[in-house]
């Protein structure tokens, strides 16, 4: 044996002190990415981001983590590039500083909200029409963060079967979306042609749109919100694959057949596959994007085959924790799965019930910050600092801090104010 070959090699580590420190949370190595992309046009609408080394702001920042995105656009690009610029900078600033990578995971969800609003608000101030759905991948280690809108979809195909991530905010497919749309004010209808007959997906008016959640779209009713659904789960160790892609995918194939199509072989080719698979059962009707990405384990450098076996009652468990207002759609879909832990999972279009109502005022200072834009309030505000303690105290459940502006998007998104004014704002 030479003496590089000695150099070269790690080594052993026996295997108590590997799962002492799995178990410390220490983890060992992060886990290797590996992705593939492909994509088919038609309109041109599609657009989708890809971000392997993104820095957190915390103390030990030494762990990169990664972003993928798919920006679907509707009546023009510009919501869809718009999005993919500033979406991931608007999520990071409105995660507090000087946080341990656990408090960040945990402060993740509530900061995709934040983001996506943010995002929304900016968006329509430039009085630009198009919209775009967004599908947001933040990839952690083994923890897997997607918040989204629209009807992209994100699957997980872990050991044990396949996962639903995302859900379609459909308005022919999700009758919870069809009844806030009501609420607040919309009416949800198919397209009347001559002779009175109704064709096409349900659509809600003003507007049209067959979505209920959106980026941008200024030109539609306000109950198309941006709130987006937000599902986190850690992956068991042997890693597993997410494939995000555009409704082009989706119309065509079923996430079991798309996980199917490219079981087993490397993540570039897979993304192509996926692509042709579903051009050849349906044709090149819609934009069709696919983003395959594998998430290696240390222990495990390639993806084991999936083994649908009967799972006993220890391996087939699964943590969840409680989470308010659930949609029952992927959720269904990850009980016949073993153990994907899920760590978090809220779908409301409420703000009120998505965003701290106190994690934002500054210990030091005693400001406050909006909770969607990160804008000190000035004192001159109505919402003073004395106020605002008042208010927080008094009426805990009247919701976050915000900015006027910000309470105005949320006060329209509800159905309180009926026209749409974010560009006069
Ligand atoms: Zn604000």
């Amino acid at each position: 044996m030479s003496r590089t070959e000695v150099k070269t090699r790690p080594p052993l580590v026996p295997l108590g002190t590997l799962l002492g420190r799995e178990l410390r949370n220490e983890g060992v190595d992060k886990p290797a990415i590996k992705y593939g992309q492909a994509a088919m046009s038609k309109k041109g609408e599609d657009y989708f981001l890809i971000e392997l080394k993104c820095e957190r702001n915390i103390e030990n920042s030494s762990k990169p983590f990664s972003v993928f995105g798919i920006f679907d656009g509707h009546n023009g690009i510009s919501a869809a590039v718009y999005t993919k610029e500033n979406l991931l900078n608007n999520v990071l600033t409105a995660i507090p500083q000087g946080l341990s990578r656990e408090e960040w995971l945990q402060a993740l969800p509530q900061a995709l909200v934040a983001g996506f609003v943010k995002t929304d608000i900016e968006f329509q101030q430039k009085g630009e029409t198009s919209g775009t759905t967004v599908t947001f991948v933040v990839i952690d280690e083994l923890t897997v963060t997607v918040a989204s809108v629209g009807d992209s979809r994100c699957i997980l195909d872990a050991q044990c079967g396949v996962v639903v991530l995302t859900v379609d905010h459909r308005l022919e497919e999700n009758v919870e979306e069809r009844e806030r749309v009501t609420a607040s004010g919309g009416e949800v209808g198919r397209l009347n042609v001559f002779g009175g007959n109704e064709v096409g997906p349900l659509r809600c008016w003003p507007g049209g749109l067959c979505l209920s959640r959106s980026i941008g779209d200024t030109d539609v009713g306000e109950f198309i919100v941006p709130v987006p659904h937000v599902k986190q789960v850690k992956l068991p160790n042997a890693g597993g694959r997410l494939i995000i892609a555009s409704d082009g995918i989706w119309d065509a194939l079923s996430s079991d057949m798309a996980a199917q199509a490219c079981r087993g072989l490397p993540a570039e080719l897979s993304a192509k596959l996926v692509v042709k698979e579903a051009l050849r059962s349906r044709g090149l009707k819609d934009d069709t994007t696919c983003l395959v990405v594998d998430i290696l384990s240390y222990d495990h450098p390639v993806l084991p085959p999936v083994v649908r076996k009967r799972q006993s009652p220890l391996t087939s468990f699964i943590l969840r924790k409680k989470s308010q207002n659930l949609t029952n759609k992927g959720t269904s879909n990850l009980s016949a799965v073993g153990v994907v832990e899920e760590l978090f999972e809220e779908g409301s279009a409420m703000l009120a019930e998505r965003l701290g109502k106190d994690s934002h005022l500054d210990p030091n200072s005693g400001l406050a910050k909006c909770a969607i834009c990160q804008v000190d309030q000035p004192s001159s505000d109505c919402n003073s600092d004395n106020s605002e303690t008042i208010f927080l105290s008094a009426k805990p459940l009247e919701g976050p801090i915000l900015c006027t502006n910000c309470l105005k998007k949320k006060d329209a998104m509800e159905g309180k104010r009926a026209t749409t004014s974010t560009q006069a704002a």
